[in-house]
């Protein structure tokens, strides 16, 4: 729809200022929809309400310690094909970031002395798994090799709206067999593809681990299209630490989104989408000011948006239909600890993952994750000390209704387990603690903004890969959604993906 037809809705408040976009949360999804706008000359106004830019990509400093919030295994940072979406949206509001390379993705410690590297050179990787698993020399190969074969796809093309018919028709004649390619792999999941080259059970559950530690499902319900991004990149464009923190994407994206003339604005806690005659106009914050523009982007998660943000009791029969297909996952215990230097043996990996018992991947405090980012950037802690910020899934109802001295009780008992389990991979760990905050589910969902504090939404059953994922438009003219409840799903990379596919949407409906 052109830009000036709908001044007539709007033309009834003509003191107030109204934006192009305004776009309800500063995540990366958001952040990048909001560049990419800014960029193209539209007037944009982001609404957070926390007091820093990044939301899961943020960043908190205690003691001369700087911790990620969540993400810190960081893909998107390659410098060449087109699946690089953190450097090209950093890029497009002249922005770039110092990066320091992982030579290794991924240090598994599973079940029965399962303990191998994921190295950014793909065949070490491959070397090593085989040397576990002999018998599957080509049923590994052939594996990974068709997850090359969806990244290759992805790679060739620009990554814009899928929502867009004259994109799709021009990139369909500029790639047409990479546009079958993917056409091919968008209802599949990585467990069917893994079982038709690999017999062995654990070498399957070893597959079922690889998606599980992003996808947080195993591989028959985690879409080829994800995994094929993921399994490549790792050692194509690599896993890139920013120099400075992972806080450092979502602070030079608000940099350049001011330099191109866009306006962020802290402590904007949106509590209303506003509608006129059923079409989204404008949000309203919690302290009450009101704020138009043409078009309103969510970056909350959809739960937030069509439970919270707009009446529960009108939700469109699309996200009803969402909700039967897609569910919150968990949240996590998340123990952000300071330590001294000399509990890290020479030689120890950035990332781990830790489990004991193959039937507890998926149960609360069953698969432990690690990341040690002061082994890129030791400048994110005091001299002589590092960073282990380490998490395992947890579901809110396990903290609710607990008074403010069982709430601190059972979160040191947590701490504790996990310290415990910790101990076989990093000895004296208990010993060489300097300091450590815990999080919980209720702390991603307070200081989030995430309903439960979910890490997103995963399928409730076996879908048809990711078909059944919603892009930016919504069922309400005028809003649209960007972020982990979007397609392609969770990952900065990925909600990356979603903000470059909302703000190409907008542009086209603006006629931008
Ligand atoms: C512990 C953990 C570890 C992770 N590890 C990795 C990793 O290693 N690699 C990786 O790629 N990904 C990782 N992720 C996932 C990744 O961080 C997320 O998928 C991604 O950051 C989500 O981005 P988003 O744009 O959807 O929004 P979010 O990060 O959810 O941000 C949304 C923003 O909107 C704001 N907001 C919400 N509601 C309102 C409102 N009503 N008014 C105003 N503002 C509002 C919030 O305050 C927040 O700032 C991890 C996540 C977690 C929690």
């Amino acid at each position: 729809m052109p830009a000036t037809s709908i001044s007539y809705f709007l033309e009834d408040k003509p003191d107030q200022t109204v934006f192009d976009v305004i776009v309800i949360g500063s995540g990366i999804g958001g952040l990048v929809t909001a560049t990419q706008l800014a960029a193209k000359g539209a007037k944009v106004l982001v609404l957070e309400s926390y007091l820093i830019p990044g939301g899961s990509a943020g960043y908190f400093e205690r003691e001369g310690y700087r911790f990620d919030v969540g993400a810190s295994m960081i893909f998107g940072f390659g410098d060449q094909g087109t699946t690089n979406l953190l450097t090209r949206a950093l890029k497009a509001v002249d922005m770039s970031i110092e990066t320091i390379p992982d030579s290794v993705q991924i240090d598994y410690h599973l079940p029965n002395g399962l303990n191998l590297k994921v190295h950014r050179d793909y065949d070490k990787f491959l070397q090593e798994l085989t040397e576990y698993f002999p018998h599957e020399r080509q049923g590994i190969r052939q594996f990974y090799n068709e997850c090359w074969k969806v990244f290759n796809c992805l790679n060739a093309m620009d990554l814009l709206s899928l929502e867009e018919p004259r994109y799709l028709t021009r990139v369909f004649f500029q790639h047409p067999l990479a546009c079958l390619g993917l056409v091919k792999y968008l209802p599949q999941n990585a467990g069917d593809i893994a079982r038709r080259y690999i017999k062995d059970p654990t070498l399957l559950k070893f597959i079922d681990m690889e998606c599980y530690c992003w996808s947080v499902v195993p591989a028959d319900l985690t879409p080829m299209i994800n995994a094929g991004m993921v399994f490549s990149d790792r050692h194509y464009g690599g896993i890139n630490y920013p120099k400075g923190g992972v806080g450092q994407i979502a602070q030079k994206l608000v940099e350049g989104l001011e330099k191109f003339g866009g306006k962020i604005q802290y402590k904007a806690k949106v509590t209303k989408i506003l509608k006129q005659k059923n079409r989204a106009v404008g949000v309203q914050l919690a302290d009450g000011k009101v704020y138009h523009a043409k078009r309103i982007v969510s970056n909350a998660t959809r739960w937030d948006t069509f439970e919270k943000l707009l009446p529960v009791e009108e939700m469109p029969a699309a996200e009803k239909s969402w909700q039967q297909r897609y569910q919150k996952s968990p949240s996590f215990l998340s123990l952000h600890l300071g330590v001294k230097a000399d509990v890290l043996s020479p030689g120890t990996e950035c990332h781990h993952i830790l489990l004991e018992d193959w039937q507890k991947m998926e149960a609360p405090e069953g698969t432990i994750f690690v990341s040690i980012p002061t082994l890129l950037d030791p400048d994110l802690a005091p001299a002589g000390h590092h960073i282990i910020h380490t998490f395992t899934p947890s579901w809110i109802e396990d903290w609710q209704k607990l008074s403010a001295t069982e709430y601190e009780e059972k979160k040191e008992e947590a701490a504790g387990r996990i310290i415990e389990r910790l101990e076989k991979i990093f000895p004296g760990l208990d010993a060489g603690l300097d300091y450590m905050e815990v999080g919980t589910p209720r702390t991603h969902r307070r200081f989030l903004g995430r309903e439960h504090g979910t890490y997103g939404p995963i399928p409730r059953r076996k879908l048809l890969g990711l078909l059944g994922m919603p892009f930016n438009r919504t069922a309400i003219p005028g809003l649209y959604c960007v972020g982990d409840s979007t397609f392609p799903g969770q990952g900065l990379n990925a909600v990356a993906f979603s903000g470059f596919a909302c703000a190409h949407r907008i542009a086209v409906d603006l006629g931008m």
